[in-house]
């Protein structure tokens, strides 16, 4: 476990992803499997804990973005099926291959590439079908056939998934979606009369798997239900299972002082005392992902609101306060205190964007403590040598 030297941190807690992911179980029947999406160090939360906690609760497999964060949790220890959902350089499948690391695939020179490689190991592919997303796949019954039959002629390929993705499964209109079912249906018919061998099928996200359970495919893909947050206001609004956020963030008042009237605080002086006030100092600022833009949102101090005044500066920011407190009163940024809560959701709608972006742009700066059932359990702090090869 590694340690920190600072006033602020993340909590997250471990015991809120199992829940989430028990929840989604009893929602999608037992039958279905689960992909835990750790990408991007799991949503911000931190990969190998929230991958570990995940699969205890039942997660089958783990899914992620890059070939580098899936050789990461390989390197950690992770030995169930990893895959990466975005494109790999085809010249670099043959490392993929060798770590037993699942890939996605969707172009004729791509698997033409690979061919061509020598392969220490069966290579397990992925097919990715755009049925409606515009991002990545193949858009035709053609080139299905034509990638079939490449991977078909090489005994070292395995055809182990086909998978598309919902553009709009969270949205209260679902014409669009019906029309990714129906496109996903032709594909699915013809593929049947191609390919006898069996795959396993993938289409949902969050908000599919949790608005659209009875999907017919062996996996989910579940991200950001996982946290405990609801990937819309729509689905939050239709609350299908409950969910508990997993992600929280905290500081402590470094510091306090009162401000007479006319008195100013921090860059620019946008923030001016109309009275005697009492100010304190919090150590968290934009390089850790609390960004400039969050100047005037409120933060909790003792079970209370307490708005950010002044600009938010680098590493801190001021805060205006109902009373004097004491230096190492703690700050809830995101989480609850008392009967007060600020959720992501809310800083998110503050920002104009989606509660994804919240926990991915705390920094990691800013320590990870894991807590199961209020113990805390591990501690990660990208600061600490502990974790870096010295020079
Ligand atoms: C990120 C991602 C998911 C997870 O989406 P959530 O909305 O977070 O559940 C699923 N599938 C693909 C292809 C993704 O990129």
């Amino acid at each position: 476990m590694q340690t920190f030297y600072r006033d602020s941190w993340v909590e997250v807690r471990l015991d809120a992803i199992e829940y989430n992911i028990n929840q989604l179980k009893q929602h999608i029947g037992k039958d279905k499997k689960i992909y835990a999406v750790v990408k991007a160090d799991a949503y911000g939360h931190g990969d190998t804990q929230v991958a570990k906690a995940a699969l205890d609760a039942g997660a089958a497999a783990l899914a992620v973005s890059l070939l580098d964060e899936a050789i990461r949790l390989r390197e950690c220890g992770f030995t169930c099926p990893i895959l990466v959902m975005g494109w790999v350089r085809p010249q670099d499948a043959s490392i993929a291959a060798e770590m037993d690391i699942s890939l996605t695939f969707f172009q004729e020179d791509w698997i033409k590439e690979v061919k061509n490689l020598d392969l220490a190991n069966p290579l397990k592919l992925h097919m990715k079908w755009d049925t409606g997303m515009g991002r990545l796949g193949i858009r035709s019954v053609e080139e299905m056939q034509v990638l079939l039959k490449e991977v078909q002629e090489d005994e070292r390929l395995i055809l182990e998934g086909i998978f598309t993705h919902f553009a709009t499964a969270d949205d209260s209109d679902a014409a669009y979606y019906q029309e990714q079912q129906k496109r996903l249906g032709e594909m699915l018919t013809e593929f049947k009369a191609l390919w006898q061998d069996q795959v396993n099928v993938h289409t949902s996200n969050s908000a599919a798997s949790l608005r659209y359970p009875g999907n017919e495919e062996d996996f989910v893909r579940f991200g950001i239900s996982m946290y405990g947050l609801y990937p819309s206001p729509v689905v939050k609004g239709e609350r299908q299972i409950e969910l508990q956020p997993a992600f929280s963030l905290h500081s402590r008042i470094v510091h306090v002082k009162k401000l007479k009237e006319g008195e100013c605080v921090s860059y620019g002086a946008t923030y001016c005392a109309t009275e005697d006030t009492w100010i304190a100092t919090v150590p968290l600022g934009y390089a850790d992902g609390w960004i400039r833009r969050l100047q005037g949102i409120d933060v909790l101090v003792d079970g209370k609101r307490r708005p950010i005044v002044g600009r938010i500066c680098m590493d801190q920011f001021m805060i205006e306060l109902d009373k004097e407190y004491d230096v190492g009163e703690q700050v809830t940024l995101i989480g609850r205190q008392g009967d007060e809560e600020i959720t992501a959701d809310e800083v998110a709608a503050y920002l104009d964007t989606i509660n994804y972006e919240i926990p991915c742009m705390i920094s990691e700066r800013v320590p990870r403590v894991y807590k199961s059932n209020q113990h805390i359990v591990d501690i990660e702090n990208s600061l600490s040598t502990n974790s870096r090869k010295m020079m």
